[in-house]
């Protein structure tokens, strides 16, 4: 076959990927190994499976990823087409019967004449073939050594270990200061929310009783020994003064008036845009209400808008920023792109538009026509633009999110909810024009 692509992996981003390579008719070899063998949350036989929540999250296109889902409708995406196939009422929010939605799309690949699904287990990557890795989180193990093998074991990892990320607009500046710990370097980069010992007696107890998240897999228990990535919660159970020896440590973070400080959080810049900050080793496996509730106690983050909250989980997933083009294309082989919830995204749209990306420059990069760059004004091509220019050293995977898409210096003016409107419709606008030169 001329032009044939492997994609490895049937799931969300691997389903839609093939679905748009085969609508620009180009023959799809899709691997998928789940009827061989499923991964522990996996409970189909059926392609695109929704391991988890049955939920595609928010519709309205006020919201980033309901604008995200929208770009992607414009893109004849097949996931959203299937999603509204199965949709079951569910607010604003856009939910499915998973059978149904899975059923839908498996039909729709299985009956593409430039689709051939294949059910194998991928064991090695030919890296002569052009292909597409879009095998999630759970990865099998030995395709996890062959990726290993293409872009270095020390660029692609096994578990996220997320501290949660707030908006620098919602920080109470008038409690929070900025000042590197022992005031080191040029510039004040760290904003520092202190705490006198009432604060923090009320913090500790709440943080040590709160809720934590049901685990998805067995495994997950090692992270709780690997001290690297302790959650702050299981810090605090190790005695009522651990964590200000750890990462409410205040020594060399005095008040901008000299007076000392029980304990500091402290939050780091997140993005270049520099206006999400995220809680530095605040790793947590609390429920994301209860992350609400607790952190929302710090002081200075009474107010705190969370773009993203903390997680620890199961996660494959390689170092874009170092690995990836704008393109999804890896940077040391041209015929290999990678796509889905492996490259950084987080979230089943997140990862079917990344699908996208990959898929239409795969397209691109066969017919031998130049590539292209998605606009950073719209969710999809911010959410690229994330994962291949944010630091790589900390590189943890990113939902649709406002604080990723282009600034809009008109945006600056007005109150959050016309401010939300301005950066759908710019998205929007911009999602069109930029589709008539595909
Ligand atoms: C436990 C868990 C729960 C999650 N819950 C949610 C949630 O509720 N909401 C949400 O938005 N996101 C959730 N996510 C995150 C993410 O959105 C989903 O995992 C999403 O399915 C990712 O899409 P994907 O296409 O990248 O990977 P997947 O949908 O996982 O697809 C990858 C496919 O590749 C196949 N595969 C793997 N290795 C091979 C191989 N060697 N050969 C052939 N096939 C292979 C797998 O069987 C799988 O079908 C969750 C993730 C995990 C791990």
């Amino acid at each position: 076959m001329k032009n044939t692509v492997n994609i490895i992996g049937a799931g969300l981003a691997g389903s839609e990927a093939a679905w748009q390579l085969a609508k620009r008719k180009i023959n799809v070899r899709l691997y998928e190994k789940k009827t061989i063998e499923r991964n522990p949350v996996q409970k189909l036989n059926t392609l695109a499976e929704l391991v988890c929540s049955n939920s595609l999250r928010s519709n309205d296109i006020k919201n980033a990823v309901g604008v995200l889902k929208e770009e992607m409708r414009m893109l004849d995406s097949l996931i959203i087409k299937a999603a509204e196939y199965a949709q079951i009422p569910a607010g604003g929010s856009l939910a499915v019967d998973r059978e149904k939605f899975s059923q839908y799309v498996t039909e729709k690949l299985y009956e593409n004449e430039f689709i051939e699904v294949i059910e194998q287990e991928v064991k090695e990557i030919d890296e002569s073939i052009p292909t597409i890795i879009c095998s999630g989180p759970l990865t099998s193990q030995n395709l996890q050594n062959s990726i290993g093998k293409i872009v270095g074991k020390d660029y692609f990892y096994f578990y996220d270990a997320v501290a949660p990320i707030v908006t620098k607009e919602s920080i109470d500046m008038n409690i929070a200061f900025r000042k590197n710990r022992y005031e080191k370097g040029e510039t004040q980069d760290y904003i520092n929310c202190p705490m006198n010992k009432e604060q923090y007696t009320l913090f500790h107890q709440e943080l040590v009783n709160a809720q934590t998240a049901e685990k998805h897999l067995d495994k997950e228990k090692e992270l709780k020994v690997f001290e690297g990535c302790m959650p702050v919660e299981v810090m605090a159970k190790r005695g009522f003064d651990t964590l200000t020896y750890g990462p409410l440590k205040p020594a060399g973070l005095r008040n901008l008036d000299g007076t000392n400080n029980f304990a500091v959080v402290q939050l780091r810049q997140d993005n270049a845009a520099d206006n999400l900050y995220n809680l530095v080793g605040f790793q947590t496996n609390l429920t994301w209400s209860e992350q609400k509730r607790v952190f929302r106690l710090i002081p200075g983050l009474g107010k705190a808008e969370f773009i993203r909250y903390g997680v620890m989980h199961l996660n494959n997933f390689i170092n874009s920023p170092l690995l990836l083009n704008e393109y999804n294309q890896l940077k040391t082989n041209k015929n290999i792109f990678f796509a889905g919830q492996i490259t950084g995204v987080e979230g089943y749209v997140e990862s079917c538009s990344s699908g996208i990306i990959a898929a239409i420059n795969m397209a691109k990069m066969l017919e031998e026509k130049e590539m292209v760059k998605f606009p950073t004004e719209t969710v999809m091509g911010s959410l690229q633009n994330y994962i291949i220019s944010t630091d790589s050293k900390n590189f943890q995977p990113m939902k649709a999110n406002w604080g990723i898409v282009k600034e809009l210096e008109i945006a600056k003016k007005v109150k959050k909810e016309e401010k939300k409107e301005l950066y759908s419709n710019k998205a929007l606008d911009t999602m069109k024009t930029f589709i008539k030169t595909l």
